[in-house]
C-alpha cells in the first residue's frame, strides 16, 4: 500500500449490494460509515454483514444523528421557487409547495420573525416572514428541489435541544450490539456530550467527535480532552458559520487535534461534482491535497459514494489523489509537534522513534499496540516509512484502518518480547518480502500484554534473531 492517508466512504443506496460494497473495499475504502440520519436498522445490519465479509480488513464507522432537526418525505417533484412563500409545521406530514414538515418540537418558540433557515446545507434559504401560535410563514430566498429527510439549520436561532436524543440512545445500543468500531457523534457542543456517548458504548469503540457548531469550536480543546477524534464537519459548519470562514476553521481544529495527538478527518462535498460527473473538478483535488497537506489522518466521502452515480469510480479518484500527496512526503506543516503534550512519556518515544527511523530511513517502524494508542502518536509524526502495526485484539485491528501509514496486522499473544521480536522479523521477511539487513524501528511494552506500557525503542536488522 503507498496510500498513508486513509478514507472513509459513506455507503447508501449506491453501495446497496455485497458486491459493491465489496468493490467499494478494494478499491480504497479503509472505513465504511453508516449515516444513521438514513435508512432502516435493517439496511445498517446489511452494510455491516456485507462490510465484514470482506476478505481485506475494514472498520465499521456509526455516524449517529444528533439532535439534527430534519424535513421528512416529501411528494415527487416538490421544487421551491424563490420569491414564493411557504408554511412551515411541526406536526408529521408530507411536504410540498404548500407547506415544509421539520421535525422540532420546539420549532414555534424558538425561531422568530427574520430568522434564517438552511435547509439541505444551504442549497434552500427560508426566511421567516410570519409567526402565528401554530403557524409560520416563510419567504423562499433561495430555491431548488426539496428531497427527503434534509437537514435544516438555524443560523440566526437559539436552539432548546438536548445533545444525545432518544433515538441516539436505541442506535448506539444497535452499534453496540453489532460490534461497531467508531461512533461519529453530530452535533457535539462540549466535552459532556462526548461523555454521555461514553457512558453508553463499549470502552473500546472510539468516539468521534463532529465539530459543526461555534459551540463546538469555542469548547474543541475539551472535547478534543475526552474524544479520541475530530471530524471537520464542514457541511454543517458552512451552514453555522459564514461559508468563508470554513478553511479557517478547518485549519484550527486538525491543528487543534494534531497538537493533541488524535485523530483528524476532513469531511464532506470533497469530490461532491462527481456525484454526477466523471472527473473531479480542479478545485476539488486541490482541496483533498490541502486537507491533507494541512494534517488529516482520513478524507471522508459522504453523498459521492452514498447516492452517486459511480461511487467506484470516486473511490478511485480519491485514492490516487492520496496517493500523489502522500508519495511527495511533504509534511512540512506538521513537522514541529513539540506542543504534542499528551501522555508525553508515549509521545516522547514515538517521536524519537519517527526521528531514529527518519535519521536511518528504516524501512517501517514497527509497533505492538494494544489499544492503538502508540501507533496513533507515531502516525501523529508523519514518519517517511510506513508503520507495521501488531495487536492481538480485533476490535483495535480494525480501527488501526482509519490512523494515518499505518497497516496492521494481527498477531498471537506472547509472553516475552523476543518472541515478539522474532515472530515480527518472520512476518516482514516471509509474508512481506523485507529484505535480510533492511532496517526496522521496533516498538513496545515490556512485559508484552499491559494496555499503555509502551517502554522500548529498537533498532532491528531483519534476520538478526
Ligand atoms: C457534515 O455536516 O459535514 C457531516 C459530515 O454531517 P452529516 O453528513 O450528518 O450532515
Amino acid at each position: 500500500m503507498d496510500r498513508k492517508t486513509k478514507i472513509i466512504a459513506t455507503v447508501g443506496p449506491s453501495l446497496a449490494s455485497e458486491q459493491k460494497i465489496h468493490s467499494a473495499i478494494n478499491l480504497g475504502a479503509d472505513v465504511i460509515r453508516i449515516n444513521f440520519s438514513h435508512g432502516t436498522l435493517e439496511d445498517h445490519k446489511q452494510f455491516i454483514n456485507w462490510a465484514r465479509s470482506s476478505d481485506k480488513q475494514v472498520a465499521i464507522m456509526q455516524d449517529i444523528q444528533g439532535p439534527k432537526i430534519r424535513t421528512g418525505f416529501v411528494k415527487e417533484n416538490t421544487i421551491l421557487q424563490k420569491s414564493e412563500e411557504i408554511n412551515l409545521t411541526n406536526q408529521e406530514s408530507e411536504s410540498s409547495n404548500e407547506s415544509i414538515f421539520i421535525n422540532y418540537k420546539n420549532l414555534f418558540k424558538d425561531v422568530d420573525l427574520n430568522d434564517r433557515i438552511f435547509v439541505d446545507d444551504g442549497q434552500i434559504i427560508l426566511k421567516i416572514i410570519d409567526k402565528q401560535k401554530n403557524n409560520l410563514r416563510a419567504l423562499i430566498l433561495i430555491g431548488g428541489e426539496l428531497r427527503d429527510n434534509q437537514g435544516v439549520a438555524f443560523p440566526d436561532s437559539n436552539l432548546s435541544v438536548s445533545a444525545i436524543t432518544k433515538q441516539d440512545i436505541e442506535h448506539l445500543k444497535f452499534g453496540t450490539e453489532h460490534d461497531i468500531d467508531f461512533v461519529a457523534v453530530s452535533f457535539v457542543r462540549n466535552g459532556k456530550d462526548i461523555k454521555s456517548v461514553r457512558d453508553i458504548v463499549p470502552k473500546d469503540v472510539k468516539i468521534i467527535a463532529k465539530i459543526e457548531l461555534k459551540t463546538a469550536l469555542e469548547n474543541i480543546d475539551e472535547i478534543l480532552q475526552v474524544s479520541d477524534g475530530v471530524m471537520v464537519a464542514r457541511g454543517d459548519l458552512g451552514v453555522q458559520l459564514p461559508i468563508e470562514q470554513v478553511p479557517f476553521v478547518q485549519k484550527q481544529i486538525l491543528d487543534a487535534a494534531n497538537k493533541k495527538g488524535k485523530i483528524s478527518i476532513t469531511a464532506t462535498e470533497m469530490l461532491q461534482s462527481m456525484k454526477s460527473s466523471y472527473r473531479p473538478t480542479r478545485a476539488e483535488v486541490t482541496d483533498i491535497t490541502n486537507a491533507i497537506l494541512e494534517g488529516s489522518d482520513a478524507v471522508m466521502l459522504s453523498a459521492e459514494t452514498s447516492i452517486g452515480d459511480h461511487p467506484n469510480r470516486v473511490i478511485e479518484v480519491m485514492s490516487g489523489i492520496c496517493e500523489e500527496v502522500d508519495s511527495r512526503n511533504d509534511t512540512s506543516s506538521l513537522q514541529s509537534k513539540e506542543d504534542l503534550k499528551e501522555d508525553s512519556f508515549t509521545t516522547t518515544l514515538a517521536r524519537a522513534a519517527v526521528q531514529i527511523a527518519d535519521d536511518i530511513d528504516a524501512r517501517a517502524i514497527v509497533a505492538f499496540t494494544e489499544t492503538g494508542k502508540t501507533p496513533l502518536l507515531i502516525s501523529n509524526f508523519r514518519p517517511k516509512a510506513k508503520i507495521i502495526t501488531f495487536t492481538t485484539k480485533v476490535k483495535t485491528l480494525n480501527q488501526l484502518n482509519l490512523f494515518w501509514g499505518v497497516e496492521q496486522f494481527h498477531i498471537d499473544r506472547k509472553e516475552h518480547f523476543s518472541e515478539m521480536l522474532k515472530s515480527a522479523n518472520d512476518f516482514l521477511l516471509e509474508e512481506k518480502k523485507y529484505n535480510k539487513g533492511d532496517k526496522v524501528i521496533v516498538v513496545a511494552g515490556t512485559p508484552p500484554n499491559m494496555e499503555a506500557a509502551t517502554n522500548l525503542i529498537r533498532v532491528h536488522n531483519l534476520g538478526d534473531v
